[in-house]
């Protein structure tokens, strides 16, 4: 948090930066796009790191801005080099980011809210209710954040966060009106300058908010669909007794179609018994062939106080046979950073249920708990 009135910058729409610094600070718009350099390409959180400018200049900045970014809590890694970090977002909640290292690329998994509401059966977070939303420099924060820890590390100056999923805490789309922004940060070339098959936002199924993303913005879209008809899915995403699979189906073609984009990311949950038989990959098959979709198959991860347990690789592969054979492209989602409680649907951070609350219940932290 800022003291007083001043801006923070971080996550600052580059228009509103940049009447902000012709505005308040009368400069030239090329002061906006040297701060952008300086904050996203360099990691840079105090202007007196900022060189290039005047010190005058400098000065003016600290007086009405700042650079305010998340702090980390605890950091954990993983013995597949999984990093999982805790960021405080304020004397109480915590949301998770999760960095998963791959050759040749490295993914950052980010927040969108603290909690979830959509409260889908097999998810850790949505065990712990919802907060609030994240703000765009909460979410932007996470990818500073994350680039700061990497490089000090020893990793090089160069990019070491080559991908940006919104896989973490949450329903992005639910909080459409900062992770609109946040997206466009991370697309911008004077942000961290990513390609739009390397942001993926993936979501439940708000099946308006697709609609409207089709207008305004182009990401990679993933779609968890995790069941192939509507009775099985009210059951594991609840959403779904809302916004039902056709009119889900059709707004992601629909997305394609004006994004000019290649095809949706259907991801689908393993679950034991529940959603894993031969005839459940026919059905999805049925839904999806000849549309330009990819199946991703995950196997689910436990948590504690869970119903499900994950399918039988056995049984996960025959899955996948099938959607192949009915030529559907389907592939198996390695599982990462599972031994910190770093894979899918296993974030759970520190959520203060706002329901919790209203019931006038105990809290699930004491604000103290929190180092
Ligand atoms: N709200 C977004 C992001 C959620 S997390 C969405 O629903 O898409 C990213 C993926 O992990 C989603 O597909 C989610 O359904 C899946 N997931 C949730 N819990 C899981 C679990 N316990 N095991 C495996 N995947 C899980």
């Amino acid at each position: 948090m800022l003291a007083g009135d001043r801006v923070n910058l971080l996550g600052l729409p580059r228009p509103e930066l940049e009447s902000f610094v012709a505005q308040r600070l009368g400069a030239k718009p090329f002061r906006a796009r040297q701060l952008m350099h300086w904050i996203y390409r360099r990691g840079a959180a105090d202007f007196a790191e900022m060189t290039d400018l005047a010190k005058d200049f400098r000065a003016q900045l600290a007086a009405v801005a700042g650079i305010s970014v998340p702090q980390i809590v605890t950091e954990q890694r993983s013995a597949d080099g999984t990093r999982k970090w805790m960021l405080r977002m304020d004397a109480v909640q915590g949301i998770e980011t999760v960095f998963i290292p791959e050759p040749g690329r490295g993914t950052l998994c980010i927040s969108s809210q603290v909690g979830c509401a959509m409260d889908c059966s097999f998810c850790a977070t949505a065990q712990q209710g919802f907060n609030r939303n994240l703000t765009v420099a909460e979410i932007v924060g996470q990818v500073w954040l994350a680039q700061r820890e990497l490089r000090s590390g020893g990793a090089s100056a160069g990019r070491v966060i080559t991908n940006v999923v919104f896989m973490g805490m949450g329903e992005p789309l639910a909080n459409y009106r900062n992770v609109l922004p946040a997206m466009r940060i991370f697309l911008d070339d004077l942000g961290y300058d990513l390609s739009r098959r390397r942001v993926t936002l993936s979501t439940s199924g708000l099946v308006p908010q697709i609609h409207k993303l089709a207008e305004e913005c182009n990401v990679a879209l993933a779609v968890s669909l995790h069941a192939p008809n509507d009775e099985l899915r009210n059951e594991l995403v609840p959403i779904n007794r809302k916004h039902p699979i056709d009119e889900l189906l059709a707004a992601c073609w629909h997305y394609l179609d004006k994004q000019n984009g290649r095809s949706v990311t259907f991801e689908y949950v393993m679950l034991d018994g529940v959603n894993d038989q031969r005839e459940h990959a026919r059905q999805l098959a049925k839904l999806l062939r000849g549309h330009p979709a990819k199946v991703n198959l995950i196997p689910f991860n436990s948590f504690p106080g869970t119903r499900y347990s994950c399918s039988p690789a056995a049984a996960i592969v025959g899955f996948r046979d099938v959607l192949n054979e009915h030529g559907v492209i389907a592939t198996i989602r390695k599982t990462r950073g599972d031994d910190i409680e770093a894979a899918c649907g296993q974030l759970a951070g520190r959520v203060t249920n706002r329901a919790t609350v209203r019931l006038g219940q105990r809290l699930p932290i004491a604000p103290a708990e929190v180092p």
